[in-house]
């Protein structure tokens, strides 16, 4: 399942640079993640960094995005050009 940002963000500009996929950029008002980039930041780490640093705490799972840890595994596999 990726994550999402709500509309809380403050566009405080702290999680862009802590994801190890690439998946959060500025959008046209807050900060958005693509699901397709985004693995919980399995493959990297064992908590979602972006969570972890959010002073707002507006970054949960987004239930319209739902996958299995094996799932994210072979994303991030992809991602990083290992499959
Ligand atoms: S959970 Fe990890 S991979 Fe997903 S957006 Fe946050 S930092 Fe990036
Ligand atoms: S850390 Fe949270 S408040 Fe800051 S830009 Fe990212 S989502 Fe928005």
């Amino acid at each position: 399942m990726s994550l999402k940002i709500t509309e809380d963000c403050i566009n405080c500009d702290v999680c862009e640079p802590e994801c190890p996929n690439g998946a959060i950029s500025q959008g046209e008002e807050i900060y958005v993640i693509d699901p397709n980039l985004c693995t919980e930041c399995v493959g990297h780490y064992n908590e979602p960094q972006c969570q972890q640093v959010c002073p707002v705490d507006c970054i949960p799972l987004d239930p319209e995005h739902v996958e299995s840890k094996d799932q994210l595994h072979e994303k991030y596999l992809k991602i990083s050009g290992q499959a």
